[in-house]
């Protein structure tokens, strides 16, 4: 082995730097420093989940060598499963909502998976749902094992063992405010579990997306009223179990289109390549730092590669269609070509 190297592509997920925001921040006094989650080898945060839920699922016996994982995702965490089955030789099916970009299919088709597209806008007790059909298929196929990252709680853990403790050691605890969207929970919860073991001081805020319940309920215990929306990633119409809100502190609701921008400005003003959840999370914290008295230190997570939606935020004629930038932003172009 030699000196230096990771023994396999598993091994070198995690430790991704911290880095401050210097541009899209300006007129707010606190500062912003964010989290590069898509530098993981995978592209994301999910890909540490995928190996830590993976390696306790073999030693509990769940799933035998040349088995079948199951999972219903919006991508990244099959990403992350993919990657680890190919190392340690198991096969994927993944269940994915059909809102989601065709990057991340065909991402997952490259590793080998199998892909099964679902309608988004069902009920997810709908027999049709992405949850139900991966339940369905984890039923029918021997040595089968569905992950299940909304319920299954290794995946808070990931982060309480491994994303919570490496912030710390990176920081050393120098920030007021955590920070991260959130969908199945897993990021924040584990994160904040942690970090709150270590600094009891600690403000955890989460982004949650205008559509989703998660935020609403948090505050006023309703769940009703959920709407369909255009981030992928965040929000959720139900609330799986990785959640725990008492080391959630406070919520920001953000919208489609702000988060959309913020993204392109991260890339052309900071050269920060993220998602459109990274840029609903920096849209949260530049809206929650304007509600603070006194400055603080904001830590906020980018969980994924705006090279996920190349067809679609970082798609000019595919952000005119949706209305979130009008055809002024082409004149430029046009202008120079004359
Ligand atoms: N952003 C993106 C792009 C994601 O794929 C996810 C995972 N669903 C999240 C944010 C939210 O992370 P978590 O599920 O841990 O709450």
């Amino acid at each position: 082995m030699m000196t230096g190297a990771k023994k396999d592509i598993i091994d070198a997920i995690g430790w991704t730097p911290i880095v401050k925001l210097n541009k899209v921040t300006t007129g707010v006094d606190s500062e912003i420093y964010v989290k590069l989650e898509y530098m993981n080898p995978g592209g994301s945060s999910k890909d540490r989940i995928g190996g830590f839920i993976m390696d306790r699922a073999i030693a509990a016996g769940k799933l035998k060598p040349g088995g079948t994982i199951i999972e219903g995702t919006s991508g990244n965490t099959g990403v992350g499963l993919a990657m680890w089955a190919a190392v340690h030789g198991y096969k994927c099916i993944f269940v994915m909502a059909d809102k989601q970009s065709v990057e991340k299919v065909n991402n997952l088709k490259s590793f080998g998976a199998k892909v099964v597209v679902c309608p988004t806008d069902v009920e997810p007790d709908d027999p049709r749902s992405y949850y139900s059909v991966s339940k369905r298929l984890a039923e029918t196929i021997p040595n089968s094992y569905y992950v299940n990252q909304y319920d299954n709680l290794w995946n808070r853990e990931t982060h309480i063992a491994t994303t919570g403790p490496e912030i710390f050691e990176q920081t050393k605890g120098d920030f007021d405010v955590f920070m991260a969207g959130v969908g199945t929970g897993g990021t924040i919860t584990g994160i904040s579990t942690y970090l709150k073991t270590k600094m009891p001081k600690l403000t955890t805020v989460g982004v949650d997306v205008e559509g989703s319940i998660v935020a609403q309920f948090a505050r006023t215990g309703d769940m009703s009223g959920a709407r369909s929306y255009v981030v992928e990633g965040i929000g959720e119409d139900f609330i799986p179990e990785n959640y725990d809100f008492k080391v959630i502190d406070d919520w920001v609701v953000v919208g489609d289109k702000e988060s959309f921008l913020m993204a392109r400005a991260l890339l052309k003003q900071e050269g920060i390549y993220t998602g459109g959840s990274g840029g609903s999370a920096v849209v949260g914290a530049l809206k929650y730092a304007k509600t603070l008295k006194e400055p603080k230190k904001i830590l906020v997570i980018l969980p994924d590669s705006g090279n996920r939606y190349t067809s679609k935020i970082f798609n000019d004629e595919w952000m005119m269609s949706k209305g979130y930038i009008d055809s002024s932003f082409n004149v430029i172009i046009k202008d120079l070509l004359v």
